[in-house]
């Protein structure tokens, strides 16, 4: 089983990229997270999020249930262990930064990708046209772009999400070339 962490800033296109790649590679499932935010209208618990209350957070955040977790525009988000234990095949997981960071030290062999915008306008006009969220939480999610397009250079791999089409091509490469794996040293090998 291959794990492959797909990170970087809100907007920039991280789901839309996932999406195409499991319809390229059906041998990959998406990790359902958890969260505290509210579901968005067409948003289904248990296939988008496993959506809890701030209590189930924390009750099972102190129950050790999580592989990773951070805060993230006011609300919780975590990835539980569970999820990787019961994948069968290939599991991808899109994930923030700071979570991206945890899994790097808890699951040192997992792939780690990160996507960047093709500019800072692009990523506010993806967010504003994407039209779920609303002024402030569109604001609160930019400011904490401007950290996260910082942690590029942590990531040994990024992909430009300017153009769709190459984008999806070279995420759906990385997907071919960790399953050989002696060409892609994991995150916690030095090169
Ligand atoms: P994320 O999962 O990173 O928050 P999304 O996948 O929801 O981002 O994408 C944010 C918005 O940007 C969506 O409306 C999506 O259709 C659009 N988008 C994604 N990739 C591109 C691209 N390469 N060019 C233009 N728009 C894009
Ligand atoms: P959204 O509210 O737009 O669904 O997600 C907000 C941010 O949280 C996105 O950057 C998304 O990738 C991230 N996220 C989603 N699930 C998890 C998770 O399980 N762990 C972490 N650390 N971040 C997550």
């Amino acid at each position: 089983m291959s794990v492959l962490v797909v990170t970087g800033p809100s907007g920039v296109g991280k789901g839309t990229l996932i999406k195409h790649l499991l319809e390229r590679r059906p041998d990959y499932r998406l990790s359902v997270s958890a969260t505290t935010r509210e579901p968005r209208s067409g948003e289904v618990d248990g296939r988008d999020y496993h959506f809890l209350s701030e209590q189930e957070f924390e009750r099972r955040l102190a129950a050790g249930d999580f592989l990773e977790h951070a805060l993230y525009a006011g609300n919780h988000y975590g990835t539980l262990k569970e999820e990787v234990e019961r994948a069968a095949g290939n599991l991808v997981l899109e994930i923030e930064v700071e979570g991206a960071r945890q899994v790097r030290k808890a699951l040192p062999e997992a792939i780690q990708v990160f996507i960047a915008p093709p500019s800072d306008a692009a990523l506010r006009e993806r967010l504003v046209r994407r039209q779920t969220d609303a002024p402030e939480v569109i604001e609160r999610r930019l400011a904490r772009a401007r950290e996260e397009l910082d942690a590029r250079k942590e990531f040994k791999r990024v992909i430009v999400n300017d153009d769709l089409e190459r984008a999806v091509d070279e995420l759906v490469e990385l997907a071919a070339t960790i399953d050989s794996p002696s060409h892609v040293p994991p995150e916690g090998a030095h090169e």
